[in-house]
C-alpha cells in the first residue's frame, strides 16, 4: 500500500519519502503527493528525484509511478517528489467546483444520471443523461454554485473507511459525498464559477465548468 500524502495535506508541492519497490520503468514510494487518475480528475505531474513521471496510476492501494527507462532508483533509497503545483491547485479548484455543480444538478433535476466526468486542469465537464436541454438551468446552478464558494464554507475531507480507503466531502448543512479526490479547504479557494452547456447527442446534456485563472 502506498501512504497517499495528497490526503493527508492536498496543499503539499514538496515530499520526501523512500522508494518502496522498482520493477524496471514503474516505482511504487513508500508514500505519495501524486495524485493519479480516478474519479475523472486527471494525474499530477512532477518529478520523483528529478526524473519526469510519465505516468501515474492506481493499482489496487498502490500508486505506480512510471520513469524513464534507465532512472537507476533502488529499493529503500530517499527521494524527494515533487508535483507541478499551479497544475495541481487549478485541478483542486475545478474538481470541488464540478463537486457544487453536480449537487445542485441532482437537487435541480431529481432523477438526472451522471454519465461521465473529467477534471482537467483547464475546465471540468460532466455528462448527464437528460431528455431536454440543461440549457434554461444553468444561470441558476451557477448562482448558486457562487453563493456557496462567496460564502467561503469549510469543506471537511476525511476517511469514512480507513481500511477501504474510502474519503468524503462535507460542507456542514450542504452535503456529505463520497470521493476519493483531492479537495480544497475552503469553497473560497474555487473563485467564481462560469457554465456552459455543450450538446454531445440525444438525450446527453454536458456542462463545461469553468473558474478563473
Ligand atoms: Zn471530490
Amino acid at each position: 500500500m502506498t501512504i497517499k500524502q495528497f490526503w493527508i495535506d492536498p496543499y503539499l508541492s514538496r515530499h520526501l519519502t523512500c522508494v518502496a519497490s522498482v520493477a524496471d520503468s514503474d516505482v511504487t514510494l513508500r508514500s505519495t503527493i501524486f495524485f493519479a487518475f480516478s474519479g475523472g480528475q486527471e494525474s499530477d505531474q512532477g518529478t520523483i528525484a528529478g526524473y519526469p513521471v510519465l505516468r501515474a496510476q492506481a493499482e489496487g492501494t498502490a500508486i505506480v509511478h512510471t520513469l524513464p527507462e534507465g532512472h537507476g532508483l533502488a529499493a529503500g533509497q530517499t527521494v524527494e517528489v515533487e508535483i507541478d503545483w499551479t497544475r495541481r491547485y487549478r485541478l483542486m479548484r475545478l474538481h470541488f467546483a464540478a463537486e457544487l455543480v453536480l449537487e445542485l444538478f441532482y437537487r435541480a433535476l431529481p432523477g438526472v444520471g451522471k454519465i461521465g466526468a473529467h477534471i482537467a486542469q483547464d475546465k471540468a465537464r460532466i455528462d448527464f443523461a437528460w431528455p431536454e436541454s440543461i440549457s434554461p438551468r444553468l444561470a441558476g446552478i451557477a448562482s448558486a454554485a457562487n453563493a456557496i464558494v462567496q460564502a467561503d464554507l469549510v469543506i471537511t475531507s476525511a476517511f469514512e473507511d480507513m481500511a477501504n480507503e474510502r474519503r468524503y466531502w462535507q460542507i456542514d448543512g450542504f452535503a456529505r459525498v463520497p470521493c476519493g479526490g483531492t479537495h480544497v479547504r475552503r469553497t473560497g479557494e474555487v473563485g467564481a464559477i462560469r457554465l456552459k452547456r455543450n450538446n454531445i447527442g440525444r438525450g446527453k446534456e454536458r456542462v463545461e465548468i469553468l473558474v478563473d485563472s
